[in-house]
């Protein structure tokens, strides 16, 4: 019998349920837990903060070589999936959710330089195995080597009406319309981009989560584990 994976790759769209789901998978594995999204947000998010142009590709790839950002397992039970620390000790979970990061984020991670920076800086953390990977191109180049990927797929308006009860759920108030136009043109972005734009890894499972809740989605993901082992 085979032995569990020891890469899980989770890719799909925004708001596709990929860090509920990977955590959930990653607490019921014991594996570590690793949200690539955040290190875009992250890199985002100090950029606008420290008044870095992102509209100068040079200055905001050099900006991300500088900037020392870490992923760590929850330290507050908050509702948060990791913390994410800047330059060691600054706290910044939270504010990489505000819609001023949202609204800059793709095109941060379209800057081909930053993503080799950060591509890089991930591969690193998934080579030491046992962990859960969750972004937009996990099993098709951080770690194309994963040994076992999903692919995650729901509709747009499914995942704006996650994206629009997780804010509410926090006290914002963003409009339903307003998070769905974002959602598109996100997807847009992601999908478009010339430097690994968001496609599924032929060797994906496809999971399309549209009518599943995470309960669901995890327990398909355990049988194909299952099924891997076998
Ligand atoms: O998953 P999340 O919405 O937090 O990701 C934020 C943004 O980071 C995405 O909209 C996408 O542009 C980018 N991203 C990426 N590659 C990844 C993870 C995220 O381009 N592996």
């Amino acid at each position: 019998m085979p032995p569990l994976p020891s890469i899980i790759a989770i890719d799909g769209p925004v708001a596709s349920g990929k860090s509920s789901i990977g955590r959930r998978l990653a607490e019921r594995l014991g594996y570590l837990f690793f949200d690539t999204g955040l290190m875009y947000r992250a890199v985002t998010y100090l950029a606008l903060r420290d008044h870095v142009p992102l509209d100068d590709d040079e200055a905001v790839a050099l900006y991300a070589l500088r900037t020392h950002v870490d992923i760590r397992p929850p330290t507050v039970d908050d509702g948060r999936d990791c913390t994410v620390l800047a330059e060691g000790d600054e706290d910044i979970t939270w504010e990489l959710r505000s819609k001023e990061v949202e609204d800059n984020v793709s095109r941060v991670a379209a800057i081909p330089e930053v993503r080799r920076i950060l591509t890089s800086r991930m591969r690193q953390v998934g080579l030491r195995g046992r962990i859960v990977m969750v972004g937009r191109d996990v099993g098709s180049v951080i770690v194309p080597e994963a040994d076992f990927k999903i692919f995650l797929t729901a509709s747009v308006e499914a995942r704006a009406r996650r994206r629009f009860e997780e804010t509410q759920a926090r006290g914002e108030n963003r409009s339903y319309e307003e998070i769905l136009a974002n959602l598109r043109e996100r997807d847009r972005i992601d999908s478009s981009r010339q430097t690994a734009p968001l496609r599924r890894a032929p060797d994906a499972y496809l999971l399309d989560t549209t009518v599943l809740d995470i309960a669901g989605v995890v327990a398909t993901i355990e049988r194909l584990i299952a099924d891997y082992t076998k």
